[in-house]
């Protein structure tokens, strides 16, 4: 039995208290995590704001910070398969997407790293004749971070690397579901060479993440996870007015004309709803097709789908593996049965697989004669997809934006002049056109509504993690004047 360890201060401990974790594939426990104390919250964010002070941190200049970044970056590639290996481990994701992913991690650092000394001030052109005045961008202070199990090392490359390229310290919380890939990431980080207390790793449930959101010293709370819980995260940093940032769910529209390149379509569709066994908070979950191609795309994707190898996560063959949780997988024949019975057709999977673990088969609802069914307006994390058809482009928009979520959307055309009109009426905060699921440390990320707000990726995301100091500087020697008048 492996146990893993909490990374405060610079320093490794068991933690008063252990919980075990999951294997997903067998549903036995593989390893003990630390739950993280009060106490053990209280001392990482302490030993942040310690660090966020201290000379060897506050006073390192951006470019070596960048530097740190750089090597950080450098440590992944290095131990790429074994965080691969890790996070298939206690998550159940596919090797195939984790190996992958985490390669490309390294490069999110990267960009960080090189952002860190081009974060910029201004110089005001002010209204007055003996003043200077110029904006200082400083980093916002100890941030924490809340992430969900799905692509913890991912969903927290977007947090870290902006904060620490900005100056900020972290405390992170990994997921109580299979926190083992961000444990071992602390072990790579303490070997960059960055000071003690810039950035600690602990883990728990949803008490552990109460008390270190509504921690007085924490000045922002960087979180992903679902809407039910960003409420409770929005509740914990009023007490301290501390800012938040939200990557929320979403029930991102797919949206499909009749003269798409439907082979591509059809792909982009297996790849938005199936890959990570669609526990993706960007799943392609709701098929909007046009009427008269409907049958001809279903019939496609129906292939596809029964094509689809289930099987072990760390098989390289494996396409779709289990999901997280035993809960999860009962979630999934819970909202099927709901779907089926408000008049949903089952077209294809549905029905869970015999087999040890938590596993769930790639499964599609046609919900063309139910446009609200359960499966069509909940958010599910799962290899559910649910179809609508429309005759109209109007149609087309109303379908997809008749939602509160507002994450991703998906659209696929050939008619130039008809994406840009849907580029502009659909509501959400990333418009794939003619391709689905890419992602880019250079590009933003991220929804409003219900799908939360901020982004993460790109420059935007490192500004976030700053905060501006207006500098007035009188540069008369003369007396001041009426030291009753504002001037
Ligand atoms: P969740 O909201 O249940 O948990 C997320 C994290 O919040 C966990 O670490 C959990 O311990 C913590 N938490 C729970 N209650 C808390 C509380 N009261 N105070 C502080 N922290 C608390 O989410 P989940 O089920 O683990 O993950 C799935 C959700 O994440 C889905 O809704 C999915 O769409 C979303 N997600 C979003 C993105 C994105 O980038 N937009 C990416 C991945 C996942």
């Amino acid at each position: 039995m492996q146990q893993f360890q909490q990374y405060i201060d610079g320093t490794f401990s068991d933690g008063a208290t252990q919980f075990d974790s999951l294997d997903p594939a067998t549903g036995a426990v593989w390893a003990k995590m630390p739950e993280a104390s009060a106490e053990d919250v209280n001392q990482a964010v302490e030993a942040a704001e310690r660090a966020f002070f201290s000379p060897e941190w506050a006073g390192m200049t951006p470019t070596a910070r960048g530097k740190l970044l750089s090597r950080l970056a450098d440590l992944i590639s290095e131990n790429a398969p074994r965080l691969a290996e890790l996070e298939t481990r206690d998550t159940g994701k596919i090797i195939r997407e984790t190996s992958a992913q985490i390669a490309y991690v390294a490069d999110y650092y990267r960009y960080y790293a090189g952002l860190a000394d081009k974060i910029e001030g201004a110089h005001l052109p002010i209204d007055k004749p003996d003043m200077e005045v110029w904006l200082r961008r400083e980093p916002i202070g100890v941030v924490a971070a809340v992430v969900p199990w799905n692509s913890q090392l991912f969903l927290s490359a977007v947090k870290i690397g902006p904060a620490l390229a900005a100056g900020c310290t972290v405390v992170l919380k990994a997921s109580e579901e299979g926190p083992a890939p961000m444990l071992e990431f602390a072990r790579i980080f303490d070997q960059a060479g960055f000071p003690k207390g810039v950035f600690n790793v602990i883990t728990g449930g949803p008490v552990t993440g109460a008390t270190l959101t509504s921690h007085p010293k924490v000045a922002h709370v960087a979180f992903t996870g679902g809407p039910e819980t960003a409420r409770h995260i929005v509740r914990n940093s009023a007490e301290n007015l501390a800012s938040t940032s939200l990557e929320l769910g979403g029930k991102s529209p797919f949206i499909v004309f009749e003269d798409a390149d439907l082979e591509s379509a059809v792909n982009a569709q297996v790849s938005g709803i199936f890959a990570a066994t669609g526990q993706s908070c960007v799943a392609g979950s709701r098929l909007v097709v046009q009427a008269s191609i409907k049958d001809e795309f279903l019939a496609r994707l129906k292939a596809k789908a029964g094509a689809i190898v289930v099987g072990a996560p760390d098989d390289m063959a494996t396409e779709v593996g289990p999901l997280c949780t035993l809960r999860q997988r009962d979630n999934a024949i819970d909202l099927i049965n709901r779907s089926v019975a408000q008049g949903a057709k089952l077209v294809s999977g549905g029905h869970p697989i015999d087999r040890d673990g938590f596993y769930f088969p790639p499964t599609i609802l046609d919900c063309s004669d139910v446009h609200d069914a359960d499966s069509l307006t909940n958010e599910f994390f799962g290899p559910v997809l649910s179809v609508v058809s429309f005759e109209t482009e109007a149609e087309a928009i109303a379908i997809a934006n008749n939602t509160q979520f507002g994450l991703a959307s998906g659209l696929f055309t050939q008619n130039l002049t008809r994406a840009h009109r849907m580029i502009r009426a659909i509501r959400a905060g990333i418009v794939w056109v003619n391709t689905y699921r890419a992602v880019s440390p250079i590009a933003p990320f991220g929804g409003h509504g219900l799908s939360g707000h901020g982004r993460e990726g790109g420059l935007q995301a490192a500004l976030d993690y700053t905060k501006i100091k207006s500098v007035w500087l009188r540069t008369s020697d003369d007396p001041i004047p009426d030291p009753f008048v504002m001037r």
